[in-house]
């Protein structure tokens, strides 16, 4: 793996174009989640930074490590310390993919934030033509694979700086994003490219995350437990329900067999059954209203662009 010589990298990092504009914002932010990427992370930020110098705009880079357990993070905070353009936010932990999107486009300062793939399967020399179409007045531009007809891909994507601001008060965002671009009025356009192959290292997905059991904003772990409970209290209230219409039946029809059964018992079924009902159906609007801790609580620490937050 190359080192990160910080001679080589301060010149680099000096370029005009990097700069901040006097009124503080630079014009297009490019945000990528790392979760243990080592092997690419220097590759990718060659590659970028080669295409943000031909953006003709001010421009900042933002990776956000998700908690990573090789070298990612100790090699985004010397490219974020040697090059102004460059900003590292590192997560306390590893939360997902969703979640490091989240954090990342919270920290974009950009009047256009490009939101993609860290591994460069999203090819970054795209970036020039969402811009511009940015520019021309769209508001959201989605990078739709050409090998994929449903638009559920959501990572490849340019933000202008209100639809960016919007869609952060959105607690699902994937959920959600299109009404809401649709509902709030926003311009969008959709521009096909082709996927590339992972450029090294492997997929980050585990067997765990697939299946949503991860702190992934996209977690549905509360709502499976949620579903779980609903429809063990629907079956207790059933039950409860069906024998509780034995009891009161069977005298009518003669037939007393329903009386040697504890007539008591329906009670605790019937209600039981209500209330963990209740109960579920509460934790399933929870989780669509309220935004779920792990959204909102994971602590960030954040290196400024110039290196003067250096930590410990
Ligand atoms: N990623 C992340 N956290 C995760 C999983 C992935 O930040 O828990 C990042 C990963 O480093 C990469 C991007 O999300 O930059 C896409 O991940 P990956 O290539 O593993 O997904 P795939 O391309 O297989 O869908
Ligand atoms: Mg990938």
């Amino acid at each position: 793996r190359d080192s990160v010589g910080p001679s080589a990298m301060t010149q680099e990092g000096r370029s005009p174009t990097s700069e901040i504009r006097q009124d503080g914002r630079v014009e297009v932010s490019v945000v990528l989640p790392m979760f243990n990427e080592e092997e690419v992370v220097l590759s990718v930020y060659r590659r970028l930074k080669a295409v943000a110098e031909q953006l003709g705009a001010s421009y900042e880079l933002l990776f956000v490590d998700d908690g990573s357990s090789d070298g990612t993070a100790g090699t985004l905070l010397e490219i974020s310390l040697n090059d102004e353009s460059v900003t590292g936010v590192f997560l306390s932990g590893h939360f997902g993919k969703e979640a490091a999107l989240r954090a990342g486009l919270k920290y974009a300062a950009g009047r256009a934030i490009v939101t993609m793939d860290g591994d460069m399967q999203d090819p970054p020399e795209l970036i020039p033509e969402m811009v511009r179409a940015w520019r021309g007045g769209v508001d959201v531009v989605r990078m739709r694979r050409q090998s994929h007809t449903p638009d559920r891909h959501l990572d490849f994507m340019l933000y202008s700086a209100r639809a960016a601001a919007l869609l952060s008060l959105v607690v699902n965002r994937r959920r959600y994003m299109k009404h809401i671009i649709e509902w709030a009025g926003l311009r969008e356009t959709v521009i096909s490219y082709k996927r590339r192959p992972r450029f090294a290292g492997r997929s980050k997905w585990s067997v765990a995350q697939l299946l949503g059991y991860s702190r992934d904003g996209t977690t549905t772990l509360c709502s499976l437990c949620a579903r779980i409970l609903m429809l063990t209290g629907l079956l207790g209230f059933s039950a409860g329900l069906a024998y509780a219409c034995c009891i009161l039946i069977a005298p009518t029809v003669g037939n007393d067999s329903a009386s040697l059964l504890p007539q008591a018992s329906a009670t605790p079924l019937l209600f039981g059954g209500g209330v963990m009902y209740l109960l579920g159906w509460l934790g399933e609007r929870m989780e669509q209203i309220a935004p779920p801790m792990r959204h909102t609580n994971f602590s960030i620490r954040m290196f400024a662009r110039n290196g003067q937050d250096r930590p410990e």
